[in-house]
């Protein structure tokens, strides 16, 4: 991946970003444009310069835009813990290049593994508008690439058997016997997490130390983006929702 710098002139001061949370994508809204366009749009809003701290052009090449480290100005309210990455283009009337597609999911990974982040949001989870557009290929974009970490904790079926006896199902038949067997596949279905569910929590943490999110029982938002990316990245149903499949995926039983 190839990060192209370009240098702006700044119309004013910019100021260090304390902390980097997550990644929220753009469209430009244009057709047709370049990195100094966006700046010269925004200058013109009486902004510091341009918004963004990426620019991804039809061609798929990547430009510098805000320095990575400031706080950027491309999503309102939402600017003090985000990277915001723009495309080239106007995904609400035409498509993604394969090129801009390929560079988005280089980008974002290498951004996703720097920061140790695991939220990507489309500019419209956050404000009032379409970007990036009904057409932008967010999941693709966003869940190109597993997050190394994930692959630490491999957690057994005997390591399921235990959690789910803690949250109180109760194995009548064989006992904790560390065999994914009929007693195991009646208690996953059961036993179905999903975000803002009270239940399960020893469940919820095995999950949690599986996807390297922080391990509070408490299945919240990032736990479910975590999830969602773990169902993309192995060709699940992405729901989010943790069930049977999604079980027998993190405990590598077929
Ligand atoms: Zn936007």
């Amino acid at each position: 991946m190839n990060i192209i710098n370009t240098s702006y002139d700044w119309n004013g001061s910019l100021v260090k970003r304390a902390k980097t949370t997550r990644i929220i994508l753009h469209h430009a809204a244009a057709i047709k444009c370049t990195a100094q366009d966006i700046h010269r749009w925004h200058l013109n809003n009486g902004w510091t310069g341009i918004g963004y701290h990426f620019f991804i052009n039809k061609q798929g090449k990547i430009y510098s835009g805000r320095p990575e480290n400031v706080v950027g100005a491309h999503a309102g309210n939402n600017n003090l813990d985000s990277i915001g990455v723009c495309f080239e283009g106007n995904f609400e009337k035409e498509q993604m290049t394969n090129e801009q597609i390929k560079s988005g999911k280089e980008l974002v990974s290498y951004l996703k593994g720097k920061y140790n982040i695991i939220v990507v949001q489309k500019h419209k989870d956050v404000n009032a508008t379409a970007c990036p557009g009904k057409n932008f290929k967010f999941s693709e974009i966003a869940y190109a690439n597993p997050t190394k970490q994930a692959e630490k904790y491999k957690p057994s079926v005997l390591d399921f058997q235990k959690a789910a006896k803690a949250d109180g199902y109760s194995f009548s038949k064989y006992g904790l016997d560390g065999l994914w067997g009929s007693e195991c596949e009646s208690i996953a279905i059961k036993a179905t997490l999903y975000k803002g569910k009270k239940k399960n929590k020893s469940l919820i943490r095995l999950v949690q130390r599986f996807l390297c999110v922080d391990v509070d029982g408490i299945f919240g938002a990032k736990t479910k983006t975590a999830v969602l990316n773990f169902q993309t990245q192995n060709k699940l149903v992405a729901d989010g929702i943790v069930g049977i499949n999604t079980y027998k995926k993190i405990l590598g039983v077929n």
